[in-house]
C-alpha cells in the first residue's frame, strides 16, 4: 500500500482528554502540541507508521483516535 493510499491517523479533538497516552506508546506518528493534545500527520501513513498509529488507537483511554481508511481488524 503506497504512502498516498495507505490509512490516515484522525483524532476527535472532543473526545480526547489530553492525556497522552499516545505519544508516549506511538511517538513516531503522534506529536503533542503546548496544550498536550495529539497532532498527527496529514498524509496517508506508511505501513510502519499504521503499525504504531494502531498502537496508539488501542491505547486511547478516550477513543479519540481512529484509523481512517484502514481495514477492520
Ligand atoms: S491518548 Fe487519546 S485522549 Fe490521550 S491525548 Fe491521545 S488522543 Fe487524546
Amino acid at each position: 500500500m503506497s504512502p498516498q493510499g495507505g490509512p490516515r491517523l484522525r483524532v476527535d479533538p472532543i473526545a480526547c482528554a489530553a492525556v497522552g497516552v499516545c505519544v508516549q506508546v506511538a511517538g513516531a506518528v503522534v506529536d503533542l502540541d503546548r496544550w498536550g493534545y495529539p497532532v498527527v500527520p496529514t498524509r496517508a501513513l506508511t505501513p510502519g507508521e499504521v503499525e504504531q498509529a494502531d498502537r496508539a488507537v488501542r491505547a486511547c483511554p478516550r477513543r479519540a483516535l481512529w484509523l481512517d481508511g484502514a481495514p477492520p481488524r
